[in-house]
């Protein structure tokens, strides 16, 4: 009998032994799970990597860290224990080939990018911007973007308490880097806070809002609760999505007592009002699926919300295979009850090239995973198109495979077009990573590079 291009098999899910790390050896369960010590133990800096880690990486690799942020890097370096410990599961640092290990892994690539992970040619793609999505060309009011006629995203702080190599929001959330400073918001948070309530209550047209940031977890409970409250309190809302990254990489704040009593308040005047509350999370990969992260999502459903689903991102060297993304899915579906929801095609931010996958490949990773998942947690594959917004990535217009370059149309208009009687008849660019372009392609955009063209749009 031939096999399956992929077999499934239910994973037990288990929590890497923190203990193996030479900095936290003697940390007691008490600590680990606790929010306040795994805030508290960040990791911020290549000092504090070497502490936890110790000798078992190569100086090489610290040094391949340093360059990248000196010369790359656009986020901050910040991983929280629960992240660390995830990272080559089951091996200690001073196992034979850590290092090799520590390179290759998932999580790594995304979390810890170094220099060498860069593509040496073409670390940006030309078209590459800060705030490639353009979502403060579509606020209204400071941090609101009414990209969609019916949805909106609030982005209510610019902190997170992990912060991801390939932030879409690279522009706004966290801390400066050597190469990149943060556009920093005009208005105090309770005033910005309060004129995007206003707006909503004078758009009746918007039912569904995201609460973003950063991530929501980095608000302290009770402003996110009375922002929420608050948001109940308007009759046109209907969904409520609360962007979490930290359910999968701070589990332990979504498991504390106040916080879980906070969301079932929150939970009783929703129902009364007949609004869903979902929590959204972005997790890439299936090792980072721990028995704690299902504890913190089955916390959160007990609660009552809606649901929990899983937005990720499709990252090279992470999640590009489709036996990587129905691991994960499976690990999210069998033993954590979050529903896979999206994969996003990585977006067009400087210093991501080697994270991102052409129109074609994720095209095929679509394909590839369908029929194995229940229809309902099969996740679309979605590429953001820079004024247009979430495309089913066989939605595609056109495509020029030798240039990398496709053309997407859409069926409403954004913010920034309401006066724009030609916006539908339009066709809006995204950019394949130039690598993977045949030799002719990658040819085209050296010589543009020379010659540089007036950015299309
Ligand atoms: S958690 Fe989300 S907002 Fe925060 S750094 Fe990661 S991708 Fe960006």
């Amino acid at each position: 009998m031939i096999d399956q291009p992929y077999v499934y098999g239910h994973r037990e899910l288990a929590e890497p032994d923190w203990r193996r790390l030479p900095g936290w050896a003697d940390v007691p369960d008490s600590d680990w799970e606790s929010a306040q010590w795994q805030r508290a133990h960040c990791v911020k800096n290549i000092r504090q990597l070497h502490q936890v880690i110790g000798d078992g990486l190569d100086e090489g690799f610290y040094a391949d860290l340093e360059r990248d942020q000196a010369e790359r890097a656009t986020m901050s370096m910040l991983v929280t224990p629960q992240m660390i410990n995830t990272m080559v599961p089951g091996r200690a640092p001073a196992d034979p080939g850590f290092t090799a290990e520590f390179y290759a892994d998932p999580v790594r690539r995304y979390m810890i990018p170094v220099f060498s992970d860069r593509h040496p040619e073409w670390p940006s793609h030309p078209r590459a911007s800060r705030d490639s999505l353009h979502e403060a060309e579509m606020w209204p009011v400071e941090g609101l973007t009414h990209r969609y006629p019916t949805k909106v995203l609030a982005e209510v702080l610019q902190t997170c308490p992990q912060y991801c190599g390939h932030c879409t929001r690279m522009d706004l959330v966290g801390n400066p880097t050597t190469v990149i400073n943060k556009y920093r918001f005009e208005l105090g948070r309770d005033d910005r806070l309060a004129a995007m309530l206003d707006y909503l209550r004078a758009h009746p047209g918007v039912r569904d809002v995201v609460v973003s940031g950063g991530d929501v977890a980095n608000l302290p409970w009770p402003r996110l609760e009375s922002f929420v409250a608050s948001l109940l309190e308007i009759d046109s809302i209907r969904d409520i999505r609360l962007a979490t990254k930290a359910l999968m990489g701070l589990p332990q704040f979504w498991l504390a007592d106040d916080v879980r009593a906070g969301m079932e308040r929150l939970v009783a005047t929703a129902r009364r009002r007949d609004v869903s509350i979902a929590i959204h999370t972005h997790v890439n990969s299936a090792q980072s699926v721990t028995p704690l992260v299902a504890r913190a999502a089955k916390a959160m459903l007990g609660t009552g919300i809606r649901d929990v689903r899983n937005q990720g991102v499709l990252l090279r060297g992470t999640n590009d295979t489709a036996a990587r993304l129905l691991d994960l899915c499976f690990a999210l579906l069998d033993d954590a009850k979050i529903m896979p929801y999206y994969f996003y095609m990585c977006d067009m931010i400087p210093g991501s090239e080697h994270w991102r996958l052409s129109l074609a490949q994720a095209q095929q990773l679509q394909h590839d995973i369908m029929g194995y998942l229940p229809g309902f947690a099969t996740p679309r594959v979605v590429c953001d198109v820079p004024y247009v917004g979430k495309r089913w990535v066989h939605q595609v217009a056109r495509y020029d495979r030798d240039l990398g370059i496709s053309y997407w149309t859409k069926n409403y208009r954004t913010g920034v077009e309401l006066d724009d009687a030609f916006a539908l008849e339009r066709e809006y660019e995204y950019y394949d990573p130039i690598d993977v372009l045949p030799e002719s392609g990658q040819e085209y955009w050296r010589s543009e590079a020379r010659s540089p063209l007036p950015a299309a749009g």
